[in-house]
């Protein structure tokens, strides 16, 4: 069994939270209502990813299972633009691309090595999706030996097709049970091949709709026994983001702040 790996947020607050950031081999769920930014961590994830281990990420490539249109690769080139100069300097470095980060050429060049190692799905249902993880389990297994192994295996959104198409209570248990078989799919990919999985749930964004704790996703914490890692992300003022880490095992219970910004996640 290969070493557990950590992947930077490149903010020290949240990864100091996960003990040094999101881990390979399980899946970690980040949920939180519209525009709390589940998205641009799942951008932010895939650039990480890539860079070399010394600045904190996994010098592995990824794929991202894009549920609801929602992959830019505009974001991806700013927030690579957006990194640390030492940051750039060392990736940079890493892969042999000459010059320093403020040399506009060789940003430009590392911004499309890095874009060509993501490997963008875009599921139409959630049939498909399914489908998609079963595929990520062979473009690990084509990376294995390569010099980017896939590291990152991102789900945005995980459950949006899955409420969309199975409404009502009667349907409840056959969702859940498709939903139970995509992640155990999701988790063998993980842990087959030593990568990070990171998935987006939504929740409603007025509290007083569903019953219980108004943190957890609706229908009720459905991914509860399989997401190692829970992320509940809010909304402060501005670009402000607060980060809480939920139920982790081994893992203090506690929160981080963030800032979501033209050059990506920021402390
Ligand atoms: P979610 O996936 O949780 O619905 P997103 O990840 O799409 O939310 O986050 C959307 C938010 O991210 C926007 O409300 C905005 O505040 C911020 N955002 C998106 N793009 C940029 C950008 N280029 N510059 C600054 N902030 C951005």
């Amino acid at each position: 069994r290969n070493e557990i790996g950590k992947l930077s947020w490149q903010i020290d607050e949240v990864d100091d939270l996960l003990g040094g950031g999101i881990e390979t081999q399980s899946i970690t769920e980040v949920y939180g209502e519209f525009g709390s930014g589940k998205s641009q961590v799942t951008h932010q994830m895939a650039v990480n990813v890539q860079l070399p281990k010394e600045v904190g990420g996994l010098h592995g490539s990824s794929m991202f299972i894009d549920s609801e249109d929602t992959f830019r690769p505009e974001r991806i080139d700013d927030m690579v633009r957006g990194l640390p100069d030492d940051v750039i300097d060392a990736t940079l470095e890493d892969r042999e691309i000459e010059g320093s980060a403020g040399d506009e050429a060789a940003v430009d060049e590392l911004v499309d090595d890095i874009l060509d190692k993501i490997h963008v799905a875009k599921a139409f249902n959630s049939n498909h999706q399914m489908l998609l993880a079963e595929k990520a389990q062979e473009l690990a297994s084509e990376h294995e030996e390569s010099e980017y192994p896939i590291r990152l295996l991102a789900v945005d959104s995980l459950t949006a097709h899955f409420r969309a198409e199975y409404v009502g209570r009667g349907q409840l248990a056959d969702r859940q049970q498709k939903l139970n078989k995509h992640l155990h799919d999701l988790d063998k990919v993980g842990n087959l091949y030593n990568a990070a999985v990171i998935v987006t749930n939504q929740v409603a964004s007025n509290p007083d709709s569903y019953f219980g704790d108004p943190t957890q996703p609706i229908g009720g914490n459905i991914l509860g026994h399989k997401s190692t890692f829970r992320m509940y992300l809010r909304k402060s003022k501005g670009d402000k983001r607060i980060v809480r880490l939920v139920d982790a095992p081994n893992l203090a219970d506690g929160e981080a702040v963030m800032r979501v910004q033209d050059g990506g996640l920021k402390p």
